[in-house]
């Protein structure tokens, strides 16, 4: 989980929303704060917040984690993994790193999530260091079968099925913003699995110095 990146690409203007907000009340003089206050409960009038996309690069989540982001349907998302058809040129390119990997050497937590100890979850740092030695040794175990058919020239998309939930992927996320307080108010909350919740406290932590963190008063 320390090695997943998330960079805002890009946001909306802050004018563009204001705009927006300033049609059905014919205020002229509506600023950021306007709009916070009628987009949030209790006036919700969120479709005001839809003018305003955020534009996220991803890098190093997890499988797991991004079928949970896949279930925002509000959003755009195109995902670039090893065994993906998405795009062939990222299929090639990954395909190539792995059939180099040298196992003896490589780091396996580059190419796998790994979950952070959580004292509240293990009955002790022990427990957990043997939990992470076995998940290790999943995953290296995974690569080498995903090695070994890549030799035999076995079709890709027979080896994903060799793939574990936790192999890093690198994706491209668009989401307006009415969609973005809703991912937030589901994901960034401690009933979320804590890989997206980590995933949705680096989008929050990315948006910090813009003026779209306004519409997280709470946070
Ligand atoms: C803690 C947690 C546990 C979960 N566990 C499971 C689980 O066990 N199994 C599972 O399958 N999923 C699970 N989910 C996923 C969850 O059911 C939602 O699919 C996911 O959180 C996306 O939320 P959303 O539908 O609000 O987002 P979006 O798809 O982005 O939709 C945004 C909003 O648009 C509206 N909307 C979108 N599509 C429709 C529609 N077809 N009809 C009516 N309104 C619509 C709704 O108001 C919705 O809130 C879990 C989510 C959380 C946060």
């Amino acid at each position: 989980m320390r090695k997943i990146i998330v960079d805002l690409l890009h946001y909306t203007p802050e004018f563009v929303g204001v705009n927006a907000v300033k049609k059905p009340y014919k205020n002229e003089i509506a600023t950021v704060e306007t709009e916070v206050k009628v987009v949030l409960p209790p006036h919700n009038h969120s479709s005001v917040a839809e003018h305003t996309v955020l534009n996220f690069n991803i890098c190093g989540a997890s499988r797991l984690c991004i079928q949970e982001l896949l279930r925002h349907r509000m959003s755009e998302l195109d995902v670039a993994d090893m065994f993906s058809s998405a795009t062939v040129e990222s299929t090639r390119y990954t395909l190539n790193k792995v059939l180099k990997m040298d196992l003896d050497t490589i780091d396996i937590w580059d190419y796998f999530v790994e979950p952070l100890y959580d004292p509240k979850r293990f009955s002790s740092l022990k427990e957990y260091e043997l939990f992470i030695m076995e998940l290790a040794s999943f995953n290296y175990c995974a690569l080498e079968n995903m090695i070994g058919q890549m030799k035999c020239n076995t079709p890709n998309d027979f080896i994903k099925y060799f793939l574990p939930e936790g192999w890093r992927v690198d994706l491209a996320f668009s989401i307006n913003l009415r969609s973005f307080i809703n991912f937030v108010s589901l994901r960034y909350n401690p009933k979320a699995h804590f890989e997206i919740r980590h995933l949705a406290k680096l989008m929050l932590d990315s948006i910090r110095n813009t003026y779209l963190i306004k519409f997280f008063p709470n946070i």
